[in-house]
């Protein structure tokens, strides 16, 4: 019974001790098949100005549609797919649905920006920025149309291959935004040193914004450093209208989450942001 037990656990070990769920081992042997088999695709969430709410971009946000165990949130797969190879053609794929779907939105005369999220290990890539300036050109897309988000845990790991890479995307130059600020435990040693061009308060502050008054004020504060450095401040996760006052009073420059618009297809966005449009314009 025991031995039954362990076997449908935490039975794999991997040489750096981490555990993998015996699932996620099944999970990743099929994200291979699933870009192959386009189970993968993009859902999008607007990224807008605190005060017009005026569309700055829109966040690309995979997900796996799977044959068996239907829809599996990025959540699920992706820390797995980061431990194993497979998040670089992952990402790549990632990219290049990206790229096409703002290509065709250019076409429908829909103009955003699009902001993918990038893993730590995608950089650790030799050629990785070279690689994203060539598929800019296959698609025509100017570099001013994305943004790549990458978690401020990635600026912490000091690898020469990551910083090369952040280097060279800087000088493409891309939009670089620094995602889930705040919960990495050093922000302060580094946040002069990298090449950002944004931060994104995580959610796990704006979710308490408006019910603890010293998160107010270290938001409050974040916002002025990131200000002082020349960046654009975003708040992720606003949810409530309380919420949202609380980010427009601590003066974040930008918003994103569900009060403002939950991730969608990339139709719902469309007509979200131009059909409308047209159609009051009738
Ligand atoms: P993230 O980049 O910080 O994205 C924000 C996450 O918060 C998304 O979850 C989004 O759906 C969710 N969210 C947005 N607004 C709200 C809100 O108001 N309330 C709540 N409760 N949640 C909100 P999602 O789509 O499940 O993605 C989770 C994480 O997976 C992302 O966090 C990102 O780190 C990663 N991820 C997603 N797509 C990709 C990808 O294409 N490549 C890579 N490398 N990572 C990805
Ligand atoms: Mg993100
Ligand atoms: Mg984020
Ligand atoms: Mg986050």
């Amino acid at each position: 019974e025991e031995a039954q037990r362990l076997d449908s656990e935490y039975v794999v070990y991997t040489p750096g001790l981490q555990t993998i769920p015996k699932e996620a081992i099944a999970l990743i042997g099929e994200l291979r098949r699933a870009i192959d088999k386009d189970e993968l695709y993009l859902e999008y969430q607007a990224k807008v100005t605190v005060n017009e709410h005026r569309l700055i971009s829109a966040e690309a946000l995979v997900r796996w549609k799977h044959p068996g165990l239907g829809i599996i949130s990025p959540g699920a797969f992706i820390p797995y797919a980061e431990k194993s190879d497979l998040i670089n053609p992952m990402t790549e794929w990632v990219i290049e649905k990206a790229l096409l779907q703002l290509r065709q939105w250019q076409e429908q005369g829909f103009f955003t920006k699009i902001a993918i999220n990038i893993s730590t290990r995608n950089l650790q890539v030799a050629g990785f920025a070279d690689r994203l300036k060539e598929q800019l050109e296959k698609y025509k897309i100017s570099p001013e149309s994305i943004e790549l988000e990458v978690t401020e845990w990635t600026f912490m790991k000091d690898q020469q291959n990551v910083l090369e890479s952040l280097e060279k995307l800087s000088q493409i130059p891309i939009f670089l935004a620094i995602d889930d600020f705040g919960t990495g435990y050093s922000s302060l040693q580094y946040i002069n040193r990298i090449p950002g061009n944004s931060i994104k308060i995580d959610r796990s502050f704006i979710n308490q914004i408006d019910n603890d008054p010293g998160v107010f004020q270290v938001v409050r504060a974040a916002v002025r450093i990131g200000h002082a450095l020349g960046m654009e401040v975003v708040a992720e996760g606003v949810e409530t209208d309380i919420q949202y006052n609380m980010v427009q009073k601590a003066q974040c420059d930008a918003v994103q989450g569900y009060y403002i618009h939950r991730p969608s297809s990339p139709e719902e966005l469309y007509n979200q942001y131009v059909g409308k449009k047209t159609k009051n314009d009738n």
